[in-house]
């Protein structure tokens, strides 16, 4: 998998991911933050496997997650929490952290609980050894 990071244009809030600094189609420079990232991995799973997971990140939306799809956010330190959707389903074990300069990288984990009415989207932290290969 191509080295890539998921950015927010500042100006258009067009969600894209790009593998350096450039610039977005509306002209707005795109910057990549140096401070931290939050990668996050979802664990393959043959049921609901067409419907992408969406990301919220601090409430904002981040586009969607594939199946055993992998994204990374980079991100200034701060305090984070991660939501995700699945399809009409809003229901998710979130997570919150900080990235600070000890904490540069954060590691996360999505899967799905099957419910029998509503699947539950649960994220967890992880480690970069269980994360997949780059
Ligand atoms: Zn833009």
């Amino acid at each position: 998998m191509a080295n890539k990071f998921r950015i927010k244009c500042p100006s258009c809030g067009k969600v894209i991911d790009i593998e350096s600094n450039t610039t977005c189609s509306c002209g707005s420079p795109l910057v990549l933050p140096e401070d931290g990232m939050i990668e996050m991995y979802r664990v393959g799973n043959p049921f609901g496997a067409a419907v992408g997971f969406g990301i919220y990140l601090n409430d904002i939306p981040m586009g969607h997650l594939a199946n055993t799809g992998l994204v990374r956010i980079p991100v200034p330190y701060g305090h984070y929490k991660v939501h995700m959707t699945q399809g009409m389903s809003r229901r998710c074990k979130d997570q919150e952290f900080d990235v600070t300069p000890q904490n540069r990288i954060v590691y996360l984990k999505a899967h799905v609980n099957l419910g029998l009415f509503t699947n539950t989207v649960v994220i967890e932290q992880s480690t970069a050894d269980q994360m997949p290969a780059k």
